[in-house]
């Protein structure tokens, strides 16, 4: 078997806080193979936008050893080989939603392929809207903007941070489907924070539980369900069986005594 597309071992971080060391990480380790999607679960305060962000090159110095791609993340990122997208899809307002998607290619001094911009707008439902500005998209569709705006790098690894977080339970439904059709089409690695045990199973091949702070990995749980996963399947036993799997390792690590 070859290197895991991410390596995590043994990674450690703590921040300043009032001049105190505040420990975010302890000792969590994880490995992510190439075309896994992979979500994280933990309470609240617990890490997991912290590990993300070592994972993407995004905090440093930290103890223990991250690669992707058999890279250091910092060399990653800046060779575009890693794609975030998070909770506030950040589009710039004078910018059309196409505008948006070529952004970070233009940024990188390349140049965006025409044909190649209208497939990852087709793939997430916003072919018709390209000349859009996002005052005038609902919640939804600026996310969606934001995710062909990774997608548009061609990064093959994905990293998400509450991608679903800021919508209403209803567009949230909706954008997961996409989300899932999207990947099911792309299969690149997905690290994927959530706070709904019930997405991060219907989305996921493993779910990742993370402790309290200091997060440690309580547990991982492997989704063994068939995909392409539609979300009917969430009425299933299987389903199910997962689902409390995930929520018992999560009172479990969260120190919460019923
Ligand atoms: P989660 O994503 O699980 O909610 P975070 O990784 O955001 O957790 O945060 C973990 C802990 O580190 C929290 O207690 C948070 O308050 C603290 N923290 C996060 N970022 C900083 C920072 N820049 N400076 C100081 N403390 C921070």
């Amino acid at each position: 078997m070859g290197e895991p597309h991410i390596s995590v071992r043994g990674l450690s971080h703590s921040y300043e806080s009032n001049g105190q060391p505040l420990a975010a990480l302890e000792s969590v380790d994880l490995k992510v193979e190439r075309g896994e999607f992979v979500s994280v679960v933990g309470p609240s305060g617990g890490g997991k936008t912290t590990l993300l962000r070592c994972i993407g090159g995004l905090i440093e110095p930290y103890a223990g050893e991250v690669a992707v791609g058999g890279m250091p993340p910092e060399e990653a990122r800046r060779r575009r080989a890693i794609g975030c997208v998070f909770q506030d899809p950040s589009l710039l307002p004078w910018r059309t939603v196409l505008g948006n998607v070529a952004l970070p290619l233009e940024i990188g001094g390349g140049r965006a392929n025409p044909q190649r911009l209208r497939e990852t707008l087709e793939a997430v439902g916003m072919l018709n809207f390209g000349g859009y500005y996002p005052h005038q998209l609902s919640g939804g569709m600026a996310q969606r903007t934001a995710f062909a705006r990774a997608l548009a790098m061609d990064a093959d690894a994905l990293l998400m941070d509450e991608p679903l977080g800021a919508l209403d339970e209803i567009t949230r439904a909706e954008v997961r489907l996409y989300l899932l059709s999207l990947w099911e089409r792309t299969r690149s690695t997905v690290v994927m924070v959530t706070h709904s045990v019930p997405e991060a199973v219907l989305t996921s091949d493993r779910v990742v539980v993370l402790s309290s702070r200091p997060g440690r990995v309580v547990g991982v749980v492997i989704v063994d369900l068939p995909r392409p996963r539609e979300r009917s399947l969430e009425d299933s036993p299987e389903f199910l069986a997962c689902s409390s799997e995930v929520r018992a390792m999560l009172l479990a690590g969260s120190g919460v005594a019923l």
